[in-house]
């Protein structure tokens, strides 16, 4: 469903780039967790899949289409983003879940129908957003995230700022849009725990470069690269 090919960045203040040929496939339906340290560029090429910024170098296939090919608002039809900071707006959680509307004039998915894809109680709409919990609102940003219809799902460290508890609801939640909705997901993480036990493949991303992509199973026992085992026994 999304297709990496040979794509590089570099950031006009910076040295070194960011990207230095990431390529590889991520299957329609499947669920990829993709990990590596800090500042290896991780969140740099979720955000080009959704065109918040563009490749120098190679190119970016979803379903096929090379995305510079997209509109945003089509290509924002398909692929939905989600931050670990789960921003709102000011307002009710109605007002938020009803932002893809206000902004594009229509939307697929109607706010009862969004709580009950991320189980957020319908109780909480007429509420201000600003009150809800940590949980509640990640819940309520995915539910942004799913407003347009997108079956293509990038997570960025969604549950980081979260308690374990409101943690594993989410993870559950995703779980269940993975298996259920039939999403395909890129999810970053620093939870190696996560990634081992909801990750169908891992890819491990350092300095820019895919050092290992492989099934989960492999990937934490029997990796190929010196890298991955380092990076899995916490060297990096
Ligand atoms: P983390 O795990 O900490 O979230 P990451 O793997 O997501 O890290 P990125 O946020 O993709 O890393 O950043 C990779 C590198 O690109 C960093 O050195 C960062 O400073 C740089 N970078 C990212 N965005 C920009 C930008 N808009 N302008 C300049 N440099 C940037
Ligand atoms: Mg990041």
């Amino acid at each position: 469903a999304i297709t990496f090919t040979d794509v590089h960045k570099t950031f006009k203040d910076k040295e070194h780039s960011v990207l230095k040929g990431i390529s590889g496939t991520v299957m329609q339906g499947s669920l990829v967790m993709m990990v590596g340290p800090s500042g290896s560029g991780k969140s740099t090429l979720l955000s080009m899949c959704n065109l918040l910024s563009a490749p120098d170098e190679g190119s970016i296939e979803v379903y096929g289409k090379d995305i510079s090919k997209w509109t945003i608002s089509d290509l924002r039809k398909k692929v939905g983003i989600a931050f670990q900071s789960a921003p709102v707006i000011d307002g009710t959680v109605r007002d938020n879940m009803m932002l893809v509307q206000k902004l594009h004039g229509k939307q697929d998915i109607m706010p009862e129908e969004l709580c009950a894809l991320t189980g957020l109680s319908p109780d909480l709409l007429e509420q201000d957003a600003r009150d809800l919990s940590g949980g509640q609102r990640q819940r309520l940003s995915l539910a942004r995230t799913l407003s347009n219809g997108s079956d293509l799902l990038l997570l960025d460290e969604i549950t980081s700022a979260l308690d374990a508890t409101s943690a594993h609801e989410i993870e559950q939640l995703i779980s269940h849009l993975h298996k259920e909705r039939n999403k395909t997901i890129i999810w970053v993480t620093h939870n190696l725990d996560q990634a081992k036990r909801l990750g169908e493949e891992v890819w491990l991303l350092m300095n820019g470069v895919i050092v290992e992509k492989a099934k989960t199973e492999t990937f934490f026992h029997t990796p190929v690269k010196a890298e991955t085992k380092q990076f899995i026994e916490g060297a990096f």
